[in-house]
């Protein structure tokens, strides 16, 4: 491609998204991974093994896109959400139906989600996905920006999109701050079979170590997403089945029955990462490489899925009115729509995790407390829902699952 209206550094979820968005709204776009997305196998070394809570407005913008019915078969709806405090006899139980119909959201694998993007990618010929390299140099002009890999090839377009996660090397390219925050801690990652069904239930269990998470998946099978302090996850990720399903069951209790892990099992350091700013001359930044949070929320890629709806709004709305997709008018545009909701969620989320870790009992009756409430006042609790839903406040017209 001569020159394309967007070069995406990162074949992530969120890069893929967003080139299948800008290419929903006809703009030309390279994009480029220093690997091979479709060679991640999830039994691979450098493979995904995750899954990822799906809300529902990120659904609604998958089916806009048209990636949705590929991985619909496989996910499995969240009907309700039960959240524990470790010992303490306070719930809170998130019904859907206390806000309607739909289910709160859904899991899906993310490399099932990866190669239904890259399915519809193959399908457009405005998307050029470069043979793997990577990102050593950028370069900007008043007219265009150019990605140089480390092989010299080079890429230019009237924007650089950095999609290239939470080490983004677009993002120290172009001089944003960053503020980086260690939380020490670690997730765990593995499948677990169980006796019992889950009825669509995810489990949030709180320990002073940190969350644990089972995530219903198709048939008695749920995802684990295990965080404790780094060193003492790596412990636990090194037991053998037996005993790994002991100390699940230790935390957890027994109400799926005996507990299988099914693996494979990995494990993921946690860190707060968050860009001062989401762009620069001729570049915007989306997904991981804008905002990286702890995973206790399951709403890091749905943050990046906002990021993906607000971008592909303000360039194609540019390109419709004859303007230059990467000009500064269009990417002030795009900061101005996403500063709000990304910080105010990594605060949220990062406040969560401190009140929840941490076993000083007057922080303890604190946190009760807020749970009491929540669960007591409904109009409280349809907000919490809504929120979990992503479907509160003023939407860009992807996530409300229409065309762009
Ligand atoms: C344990 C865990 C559970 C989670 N669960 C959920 C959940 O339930 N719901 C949810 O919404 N979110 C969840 N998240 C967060 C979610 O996984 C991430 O937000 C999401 O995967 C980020 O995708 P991304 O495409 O922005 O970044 P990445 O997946 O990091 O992709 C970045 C891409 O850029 C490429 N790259 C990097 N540097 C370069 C370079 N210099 N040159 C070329 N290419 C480069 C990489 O190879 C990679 O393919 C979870 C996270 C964790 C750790």
């Amino acid at each position: 491609m001569e020159r394309a209206d967007a070069v995406i550094a990162g074949a992530g979820l969120s890069g893929l998204s967003v080139a299948l968005a800008l290419a929903e709204a006809g703009l030309r776009v390279a994009v480029v991974d220093r690997s091979d997305p479709r060679a991640t196998h999830p039994r691979s070394p450098g493979g995904d093994i995750r899954t990822t809570a799906i809300s529902l407005s990120s659904r609604r913008l998958l089916t806009a896109l048209g990636a949705w019915d590929a991985v619909a078969g496989d996910a499995e709806p969240i009907l309700d959400i039960r959240v524990s405090d470790a010992d303490s006899p306070l719930h809170m139980h998130y019904d859907h139906k206390a806000v309607g119909d739909e289910p709160m959201g859904h899991i899906v694998v993310n490399q099932a989600l990866k190669e239904s993007l890259l399915d519809r990618l193959a399908a457009r010929p405005e998307v050029v996905i470069a043979d793997p390299g990577t990102v050593a140099e950028l370069s900007v002009t008043p007219a265009a920006a150019t990605l140089t890999l480390t092989d010299g090839r080079r890429l230019t377009g009237a924007l650089v999109v950095g999609a290239d996660g939470r080490d983004s090397a677009v993002r120290s390219l172009a001089r944003l701050r960053v503020t980086r925050l260690p939380y020490r801690q670690s997730s765990i990652v593995d499948t677990i079979g169980h006796d019992l069904p889950h009825q669509g239930i995810a489990h949030e269990r709180f320990m002073p170590g940190g969350p644990v998470a089972l995530l219903p998946l198709s048939g008695r099978r749920s995802a684990l997403v295990w965080t404790e302090r780094s060193a003492v996850a790596e412990r636990i990720a090194r037991l053998d089945d037996d005993a790994f399903a002991a100390a699940l069951t230790e935390r957890f209790g027994d109400s799926l029955g005996r507990l299988r892990p099914l693996g494979p099992r990995r494990v993921f350091p946690l860190e707060l990462v968050a860009a001062e700013s989401f762009v620069a001359d001729r570049v915007a930044l989306v997904g991981d490489a804008a905002h990286a949070m702890h995973p206790v929320a399951g709403q890091g890629f749905n943050l990046g899925l906002r990021d993906v709806a607000a971008l592909a709004e303000v360039m194609a709305d540019a390109v419709r009115l004859g303007l230059d997709p990467g000009a500064a008018t269009v990417l002030r545009d795009y900061q101005r729509r996403r500063r709000f909701d990304s910080a105010s969620l990594m605060a949220s989320t990062d406040g969560l995790v401190r009140l929840f870790s941490n076993d000083v009992t007057p922080v303890r009756a604190v946190r009760d407390l807020g749970l009491g409430l929540v669960e007591r006042i409904p109009p409280f609790k349809r907000m919490a829902i809504r929120h979990a839903m992503g479907t509160l406040g003023t939407l860009p017209r992807l996530l409300r699952g229409e065309p762009l």
